[in-house]
């Protein structure tokens, strides 16, 4: 178990919530802190804010299937995974946080008024790789913190990590993404790597299983390590 002092931080929060744009994106960033939060009997809510109807990926989709339906049954399958009790997914629209900002606001107060967490868990300020929801809902949450006395908690990636060969083409201004560097890198149990695993590959209408997902995945160390950056 780890011991430094950061660790000590992270699991001196007793209730928190996840929020993050697209069903997927927890389990990439955070499906080890997930399990954690919870072995450790943490009071804690994912919330994820559009069921990702907008993306280009559909593996195994079919021509009359719907992709938001597709999705939300990937995420109901992860959330059995992960052992997930609290969990909301919404339907602001994919692509739209930011246009839907006062919209989006208003939910997270209401989750926040009612839930009242000691930390908020959400994408780094470049949204990891310059998603402008990603961006978008950070700043959203992070004009919150100025209301509600929660810390954030950033998911973020470690050095090893290539934003540019990833989903860059997607950022607003790909030559300003610099992911802020974690000061606290979680180690995976091996139970906690085998679930994130499965989660990932629940998500099976989002990528193409071969060896070169298989290789990203390895080189991004992210099935043992996951990358936070606590502001405290
Ligand atoms: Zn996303």
């Amino acid at each position: 178990m780890q011991s430094d002092e950061k660790y000590k931080s992270l699991v001196s929060f007793n209730r928190l919530i996840l929020a993050v744009p697209h069903p997927d994106d927890e389990t990439y960033y955070s499906a080890g802190l997930i399990q954690r939060l919870n072995s450790l009997g943490k009071f804690l809510k994912v919330i994820v804010m559009t069921k990702g109807e907008n993306s280009t990926l559909r593996y195994g989709v079919l021509e009359n299937e719907n992709l938001p339906d597709v999705r939300e049954k990937e995420f109901m399958k992860i959330i059995r995974i992960l052992g997930v009790t609290h969990y909301a997914l919404n339907k602001f629209k994919d692509g739209g946080i930011e246009s839907e900002s006062d919209k989006v606001s208003k939910y997270l107060s209401s989750e926040i008024e009612g839930i009242k967490p000691d930390a908020v868990v959400t994408y780094e300020p470049s949204g990891v790789y310059g998603h402008p929801d990603h961006v978008a809902l950070t700043k959203i949450i992070e004009e919150l913190s100025k209301i509600y006395p929660f810390e954030i908690i950033y998911l973020t990636v470690g050095s090893s990590y290539n934003t540019f060969e990833d989903a860059v083409h997607m950022a607003k201004d790909p030559d300003s993404i610099k992911p802020i560097e974690p000061d606290l890198v979680l180690k995976l149990t091996s139970l906690e790597t085998i679930n994130k695993l499965r989660a990932i590959l629940a998500y099976k209408s989002q990528f193409k299983f071969d060896l070169e997902f298989v290789w990203k995945l390895l080189r991004r160390r992210l099935l043992t390590r996951e990358f936070l950056k606590l502001n405290v």
